[in-house]
């Protein structure tokens, strides 16, 4: 049995913050938390950040790329150099999303995940963690509203269909876990019904769903909004739209782009105030230019100018970000929520509407998946499975 001890001069979960604590950690599994010292002189090996801050790893559940590679290539090496660069950002795991693309290529995609989480997988058994866990697949379109494309290329964008559906059930398996679609593009309800069957997560986006439409999708059991404001109904205070549904539907998370790009500081704040932090999800949207300088890169075979660390597509529409989840825990955090609301929003949330069993908290039982944070929440050191993956 391998066991380690970690210790921390302050433990951040999504419930509470301690003190110096340590965490016994058995085969990557967390079996004790307390506060103080460990007693007795402990035979294991300890990993001592007695001065810095621990938290659970961050939890990327809606990112397109990282570091000049993307989820849509089809490519698993591609998936696994995400992981790896991830990593740096005290990401413990993501979920590789793709954009609208025709068919086969999104197949491709899904048979790629495959073989990305076994190559992980793998590499785990070896015991060399090669970065992030990589949780499956988030299908982002192609069943979305052409009037609310924002960077999806809108040749490929189409009604939903249940044959293709069945087909990317097939070639991912269960590591399909999230569809984002429109629910008012033909076919939607019938999807949202399959897909939720099948234990797959839909989440309202790109959609110009009306207030009414967007109940209706949630009665069929839609969970979630796709970056809540982007590319979705605008709030009128006689059409409420979309937004308002997701924020009054108290079974309802929500994603939120924190780059301050995206959204306004004051609509953070609103969306925040009005969901809460146990439904609030913070997502990087991130694409091939994150961890890059500016530059041209592309997105879904559209092509994407990158200036001043914003992407924008050539008609000046926002083509996703090159935010990083480390970045949106200082962002949100200058906004003045605590460090456990902050670990719920990019920790606990994602792992809670996923379903992901033993993610996303600090507690025996869950995988030692940690984040090691300086005062100024700058990633010192990145643990999976109780290995270090990424130390600065
Ligand atoms: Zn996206």
């Amino acid at each position: 049995m391998r066991e380690a001890i970690i210790l921390t001069g302050k433990l951040v979960t999504p419930h509470r913050i301690l003190g110096k604590s340590y965490l016994r950690v058995k085969d990557g599994v967390i079996v004790e938390v307390s506060e103080g010292n460990p007693t007795g002189v402990p035979s294991s090996n300890v990993l001592n950040y007695g001065d810095l801050i621990v938290a659970p790893g961050f939890i990327d559940t809606h990112i397109h790329g990282y570091g000049g590679v993307d989820s849509n290539t089809g490519e698993a090496e591609h998936l696994l150099r995400m992981s790896k660069g991830l990593a740096k950002h005290g990401v413990t795991a993501f979920l590789p999303s793709t954009v609208t693309a025709p068919h086969e290529k999104l197949l491709s995609a899904c048979r790629a995940v495959r073989d990305a989480v076994s190559g992980w997988e793998e590499g785990r058994a070896r015991k060399e963690v090669p970065g992030a866990r990589i949780l499956g697949i988030h299908l982002e379109g192609p069943y979305v509203n052409p009037a609310k494309k924002g960077a999806q290329n809108p040749a490929y964008i189409r009604e939903a269909s249940t044959k293709e559906i069945l087909d990317y059930l097939d070639a991912a398996g269960d590591l399909l876990k999230m569809v984002t679609l429109a629910p008012e593009v033909r076919g939607a309800l019938e999807a949202i019904s399959l897909l939720v069957s099948r234990g797959v997560v839909v989440s309202v986006g790109h959609t110009n769903a009306t207030y009414e439409e967007a109940l209706k999708a949630f009665a069929a059991g839609a969970s979630r909004a796709t970056h809540l404001f982007n590319a979705m109904r605008p709030i009128h205070h006689r059409d409420p739209g979309v937004v308002v549904a997701a924020l009054e539907s108290t079974d309802v998370f929500i994603e939120l782009i924190v780059d301050f790009i995206h959204l306004h500081p004051a609509t953070v704040r609103f969306a925040i105030n009005h969901a809460g932090t146990w439904r609030t999800i913070l997502i990087s949207d991130a694409i091939s230019a994150a961890g890059l300088p500016d530059g041209e890169y592309s997105l879904g075979g559209l092509k994407v100018i990158v200036r001043d660390g914003v992407a924008r597509l050539e008609s000046g529409a926002l083509a996703g970000s090159t935010l990083t989840l480390d970045r949106a825990v200082r962002n949100v955090t200058s906004l003045g929520y605590t460090l456990p609301e902050v670990a719920r929003m990019a920790s606990l949330n994602p792992a809670r509407n996923l379903r992901l069993v033993g993610l996303g908290d600090v507690r025996p039982g869950y995988r030692a998946d940690l984040v090691m944070l300086d005062n100024d929440l700058r990633v010192v050191a990145t643990i999976v499975d109780g290995e270090v993956v990424y130390e600065r």
